[in-house]
């Protein structure tokens, strides 16, 4: 396309586009060809051969002329049986949790309305909120341990009455799961819904799903993405039927493909080939852990979900982030991403060989920065 028209293309868009959008930018995932990627909380395990190739007779037999079921009805049984949801509880799925929390933003959100949750956290809240044109409210977690500060808290609640609250439960960047105590006054101060975040839960020792027939404002989201399905795109949301059927009327029909959908089946139906996968995963974990620790430079936050998030000495976050690229490892640097999080760096946690790759070049970036410092 010619300079000229691109030039009229943007008096359009400067015309058009909405300012709040055109404010923004486009959430940025870094490129990763040939490095090894610890920084998206993917699962760093394929499926055995046999597997792979029955999934591929499996696909053999999907027609893709046809629209997917919009209602999902297989792929829902199975999860309702694999999550053990109660028959009473709503399901919704969606692409991906994203498109979930997008979901019940149009739902709830809007102008004169609030989204509110702990921060740091995932940074999707605060995006989808700008995009649907709700309010956002952070409000910051303790320094120490990013535990809820229950006074700042409750009294946020208080004060902005929130159409929605999103509590990452573990949280993402910080690992942490909040007490039973915490969670519980939060859903009983919540004027509106309350919706626990669980894409981390097959790492972690605590759930919520337990408390869906107590409360009638909670809702539990859960993803198949980081229990090694990222590649699919599928979450779901479980809860009081009367939200979800609410819910149902923003889904878009066909929101889950039937590739999605049959794989997804498939795979639940072998859950012990992707619980194996998890437990290798927690296992790893504990080793990263005490091995990011051991160093004397650095402090690695405990973690419930599998991706580890540690501190760098002043002003060394950037300089060890790099080192790391320029061994070929990529992770993530959230240090700009909340004064809270200054000279942090979070690392999925990837196969034996990846992790030593990685705290071998850690230890490495350590030891440079250190010199260049003295
Ligand atoms: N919630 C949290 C807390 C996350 O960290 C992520 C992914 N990073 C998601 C939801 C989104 O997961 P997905 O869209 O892959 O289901």
């Amino acid at each position: 396309m010619s300079a000229r028209r691109i030039e009229r293309a943007e008096r359009r868009v400067e015309q058009w586009v909405r300012p709040e959008i055109r404010r923004l930018s486009a959430y940025h995932v870094p490129p990763a060809e040939g490095m090894i990627k610890l920084d998206a909380m993917e699962n760093p395990y394929g499926w055995p051969p046999e597997m792979a190739a029955a999934w591929l007779q499996v696909i053999r037999r999907t027609a893709l002329n046809r629209y997917p079921d919009p209602h999902a009805k297989a792929l829902k049984k199975r999860l309702r049986a694999n999550m053990r949801l109660p028959d009473a509880a709503g399901l919704v799925l969606g692409n991906g949790s994203d498109e979930l929390i997008q979901m019940l933003a149009l739902l709830v959100g809007g102008p004169g309305r609030i989204l509110l949750t702990p921060e740091p956290g995932f940074a999707m809240y605060r995006l989808i909120a700008e995009v649907t044109g709700t309010g956002y409210r952070g409000v910051d977690l303790n320094a120490e341990d990013f535990s809820l500060d229950l006074d700042t808290w409750l009294s946020a609640i208080e004060e902005v009455q929130p159409a929605v609250i999103f509590v990452a439960h573990p949280n993402n960047p910080t690992g942490n799961l909040f007490s039973e105590q915490a969670l519980r006054a939060t859903v009983e101060h919540a004027p509106g819904l309350v919706v626990v975040d669980e894409a981390y839960a097959p790492f972690a020792s605590h759930s919520m799903l337990r408390w869906l027939g107590r409360y009638e404002n909670l809702l539990v989201m859960r993803t198949l993405s980081k229990m090694g399905l990222a590649g699919l795109r599928l979450g779901l949301l479980a809860g009081p039927a009367p939200w979800l059927r609410e819910l149902e009327k923003v889904r878009l029909p066909y929101n889950v493909n039937t590739l999605t959908q049959v794989s997804a089946d498939f795979a639940l139906d072998r859950s012990a080939v992707l619980d194996d996968q998890a437990a290798r995963i927690r296992a790893e974990r504990a080793r990263l852990f005490e091995a990011i620790n051991d160093n004397a430079r650095l402090h690695a936050f405990p973690s419930e979900a599998n991706f580890v998030l540690f501190r760098t000495p002043p002003g060394w976050g950037g300089g060890v982030f790099s080192a790391l690229l320029d061994a070929g490892i990529l992770i993530k640097n959230v240090g700009g991403a909340h004064p809270l999080l200054a000279d942090c760096l979070r690392v999925t946690v990837g196969t034996p060989e990846e992790n030593d790759a990685f705290i071998k070049a850690l230890t490495g970036a350590i030891a440079r920065e250190s010199r260049a410092g003295t």
